[in-house]
């Protein structure tokens, strides 16, 4: 009996214990990817693939690609690295526009409407973007198609991008180029990288999601400059209408068209950009904005726009022309209008918060002493011009990434034997330039009978401060003659005046480049006259007319007529003019001419 019941209750625990590890086991198996999982799940979504491929109307080679990829991915472990790298490269491929396209609109009234409607001024530049847009319903791939915006920060170049994608009625994509040394950042990595991923350009059409939107590369004077593997030479596919057709990325592995992409170019400088590039473009500059521009920008585009961002109207918030004036000339130091617009975002957001603890009703108006209020201490003041006109101190106009700049040229006299020493950030073809300069002074000296007692007893030291960033570029020349003759006859240069231009040994003037932006920039620091070279005539052709009737342009040939405008006095010889040379001057030129160094070799540098 006992027997008997042991043994049941045996049999009762055994298959009690067997049931559980039967449950166990079933339990276990569905977490394990075991066949019967594979069965079940992979032709789903092998299927689910198959049907994404037929329905992304790719061209016959990319869908033969992906229905090739979609095989091998059936015979791999579904969670397999590899299974993971396959779905990626399938996700890309189904992922692209290869035939979406937005519907481009061609009305051309309604384009220059948009434009107008996003930009104030800039009539000459508009203009030459309609012309581009009326050039390409003509002709499907005109010569130069791509368009290539060239100035300063801040001047509009991607807002104007972005309207005219919005006149096209296309997406609009931008990539900044800006520091892309590798080929491969253009192009992307072949798959067999561990990682890999398409290149820029395709990463951008997908976010477009069309395969024609309007496609900004910015900065691509910053890419050429240091490249590696060469990324020019990828871009310069990317921009060829003749093989941008078939544009193959190494991830992709198969062509994408991007014909029908809209190339547009941003740059700060013309110069790094390879010629081969610039060939495919059709320049446009924006030079920068004068006082009055930047004040009507403020008042119809930025203050509006900030308002509205910031969900604020004009019952709480208004600026007086002068306190907007007061933001240009003392908060701001720039061609364009980005620090601007920055400046105004910045009282709109202590606006916002003010508005929200005192109501919505609560209401402002900004003048130029609650400027100081809202954003501190006023950061730039007017250079020397408002100071008295000095010996030995030269207004310079120069030309930087970031628009026109005035600098300071001092020169001073210590004890020494004729030298020049140089200091400032000065880049090495203006220290170069600053020679000749010198050379021609040391000329000009001995026809002024200084010469000897310049080398008996002086060396010369020119600094330029506020360099900060590096001036390179020869147009200093004239400036630093100026300089120098100014300090050793000690007749000042005029405040009022700025100079530009390249000097050779003999005292002629070269053109130089920038002249738009340099002369921008001396208006705005209320410089009122200005000297530049002859042969830059052709560039102050399209200036504004305000600063046309502000600044007095002086185009001159020679250092002579520099000397005349710049110098507060007339130079005259120092103790009288010897009865021979008096003789060749007057036969010469009512102007004077420096004969002590005619024969000498014209050198530029
Ligand atoms: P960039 O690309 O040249 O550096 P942005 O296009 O970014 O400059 O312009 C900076 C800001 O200034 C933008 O908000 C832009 O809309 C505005 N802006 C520039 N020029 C004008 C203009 N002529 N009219 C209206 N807004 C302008």
């Amino acid at each position: 009996m006992l027997q008997e019941s042991l043994v049941n209750i045996i049999g009762r625990e055994t298959s009690a214990t067997n049931k559980r590890r039967a449950g166990k086991e079933t339990s276990q198996r569905t977490f394990i990817p075991g066949a019967q999982f594979k069965k079940e799940e992979q032709p789903n979504e092998i299927e689910d693939l198959k049907k994404k491929v037929s329905e992304a109307q790719m061209p016959p080679d990319a869908q033969e690609k992906a229905l090739k990829e979609i095989e091998r991915l059936e015979t791999m472990p579904p969670m397999s690295a590899e299974a993971t790298v396959s779905r990626n490269y399938l996700d890309w491929l189904i992922s692209l526009p290869w035939n979406k396209k937005s519907r481009e609109k061609r009305e051309l009234k309604e384009a220059e409407k948009i434009l107008n409607e996003d930009h104030y001024g800039l009539e000459k530049v508009k203009e030459r973007i309609l012309e581009y847009l009326a050039i390409r319903q003509l002709v499907k791939i005109p010569k130069g198609v791509i368009l290539a915006f060239i100035g300063p920060p801040g001047v509009g170049k991607t807002s104007l991008g972005k309207s005219i994608a919005r006149a096209t009625g296309r997406k609009f994509v931008r990539l900044s180029l800006g520091g892309i040394r590798d080929e491969a950042e253009i192009r992307g990595h072949r798959r067999t990288y561990i990682g890999a991923y398409p290149g820029r350009i395709i990463q951008m059409i997908k976010r477009a999601g069309t395969k024609n939107p309007v496609f900004l590369l910015d900065e691509v004077d910053k890419m050429s400059m240091d490249y590696r593997g060469d990324p020019a030479a990828a871009l310069m596919e990317v921009l060829d209408p003749e093989q941008n057709r078939e544009f193959l990325d190494h991830y992709i592995d198969t062509d994408f068209d991007l014909s029908q992409v809209m190339f547009i170019v941003t740059a700060n400088s013309i110069d790094p950009i390879p010629k081969a590039l610039l060939d495919r473009m059709e320049v446009i500059r924006l030079p920068g904005y004068t006082e009055d521009e930047k004040l009507q920008i403020a008042k119809k585009f930025l203050i509006p726009k900030q308002l509205k961002a910031h969900g604020l109207s004009q019952n709480n918030l208004v600026f007086t022309d002068q306190a907007i004036m007061k933001i240009i000339r003392e908060y701001t130091r720039e061609a364009g209008v980005r620090n601007l617009e920055r400046e105004i975002t910045s009282i709109c957001r202590k606006m916002v918060k003010k508005v929200v603890t005192k109501g919505k009703d609560y209401h402002e108006k900004i003048t130029p002493r609650t400027v100081e209020e809202y954003l501190g201490v006023p950061k730039y003041r007017r250079l020397e011009i408002d100071k008295k006109d000095e010996a030995g101190v030269a207004l310079g106009m120069a030309w930087t990434e970031f628009g026109g700049e005035l600098l300071t040229f001092e020169a001073t006299k210590i004890q020494g034997k004729g030298n020049l020493m140089l200091t400032g950030q000065l880049g090495e073809i203006m220290q170069e330039s600053a020679q000749a300069a010198y050379s021609y002074v040391r000329g000009k000296l001995y026809d002024l009978h200084m010469g000897k007692e310049l080398e008996k007893n002086f060396d010369i030291h020119i600094h330029v401060p506020e360099g900060a960033t590096p001036k390179e570029g020869p147009s200093a020349g004239i400036t630093i003659a100026t300089a120098i003759i100014s300090l050793l006859t000690g007749i000042p240069v005029s405040k009022k005046v700025a100079m530009s231009g390249e000097i050779t040994l003999r005292g002629k003037v070269l053109p130089v480049g920038g002249i738009k932006e340099k002369l921008l920039a001396a208006y705005r620091e209320g410089i009122t006259e200005a000297i530049i070279p002859i042969d830059n005539k052709p560039d102050i052709k399209d200036l504004p007319k305000k600063l046309k009737q502000g600044l007095k342009i002086h185009l001159v040939e020679n250092m002579d007529q520099v000397l005349k405008i710049a110098l507060t006095r007339e130079l005259l010889p120092k103790n009288g003019t010897p009865a021979e040379e008096k003789r060749e001057e007057a036969s010469a030129t009512k102007e004077k001419t420096s004969p002590a160094v005619t024969k000498e070799p014209e050198l530029t540098n």
